[in-house]
């Protein structure tokens, strides 16, 4: 099997049995030995606060953490004074995105627009001091005008400065690898790491998907819904099909894959034990 890395996504938890259970989660995940722990930002109404205490503490523990910066809403000196700190606090690696506008919002808001304009930010303030990671997006971003709209504006944000990319999720091996041939066509070559969301709920990912423009393939959508509230097979039907899908990208030369765990260990370790097995 050829070399690639894992990384693990979590989102800041909002109270102290959250934080203990993370704790626990990423235990169970050091096993998996990942390249670093990032951790989302301003999603889900989580807080600022919560994104630098939860990166500082796995940091602490020794591991890589990488925190998600987003743009939106905020001003220069904001994004400055976040950027100073995890600087100064040993931080060597960000996740830069523009990030959404809350629901009720027409247009955008804060002093930078997109995420390429974040990491040029970035690039300007600290030089070379953080590896930056950048969004892709092999089925689209929902606001583009087009897929080659949207892939010259991938190849804005590597210019600007990313060193590497993780994409939205998605279930479609094929969108990816025709997305990574696509942004080398065009020059752009650094490397585009597959986000994986393992399945473990339908109600939950049909929601998630509709937001974000991952499709559910019809024949994955069929099968789910089938199961009804018959969560164990849920989730051995999803771990199945994530896990062959991992073993396609990394067969076909995904340089890691990024896991959205969204705080629990147990579906991405399955993942991650067929794919050993395999
Ligand atoms: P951009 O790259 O700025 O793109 C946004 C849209 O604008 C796209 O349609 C693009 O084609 C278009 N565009 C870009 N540049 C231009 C231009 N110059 N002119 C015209 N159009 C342009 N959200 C959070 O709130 N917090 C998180 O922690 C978070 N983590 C994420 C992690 C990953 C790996 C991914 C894939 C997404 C994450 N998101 C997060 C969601 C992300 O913020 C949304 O998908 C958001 O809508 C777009 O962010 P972006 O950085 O891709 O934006």
């Amino acid at each position: 099997m050829s070399h690639h890395s894992f990384s693990i996504e979590f989102f800041p938890p909002k109270t102290t049995e959250g934080a203990e259970k993370l704790r626990a989660t990423r235990k169970a995940l050091a096993v998996i030995e990942p390249e670093y722990f990032s951790v989302t930002f301003g999603a889900a109404g989580s807080t600022q606060a919560g994104t630098r205490d939860t990166v500082l503490e796995i940091h602490g523990e020794g591991f890589t953490a990488a925190p998600h910066l987003s743009c939106m809403g905020r001003t220069r000196d904001d994004l400055r004074a976040i950027l100073a700190e995890y600087k100064s606090r040993g931080i060597r690696r960000v996740v830069a995105l523009r990030g959404d506008l809350p629901s009720g919002f027409g247009g955008s808001f804060g002093e930078l627009h997109y995420a390429s304009e974040l990491i040029e930010f970035i690039r300007a303030e600290t030089g070379d001091w953080f590896h930056i990671e950048a969004a892709a997006y092999p089925e689209m971003h929902p606001q583009a005008k087009s897929p080659q709209d949207d892939l010259r504006n991938f190849a804005r944000k590597v210019k600007a400065g990313a060193n590497s990319a993780i994409t939205q999720y998605f279930y479609n091996a094929d969108a990816y690898f025709r997305f990574v041939d696509d942004a080398a066509a065009m020059g752009v070559d650094v490397p585009v790491v597959a986000g994986i969301m393992p399945i473990t709920n339908y109600s939950q990912l049909v929601r998630f998907s509709d937001m974000c423009g991952a499709e559910i393939p019809r024949w994955i959508r069929l099968k789910l819904a089938s199961f009804a509230d018959d969560t164990a097979s849920i989730r051995a039907f999803g771990q199945e099909v994530v896990a062959k899908m991992c073993e396609r990208l990394v067969a076909g030369g995904a340089p890691g894959l990024h896991f959205y765990t969204l705080n629990q260990a147990a579906p991405t370790l399955a993942i991650w034990q067929q794919l050993r097995r395999s």
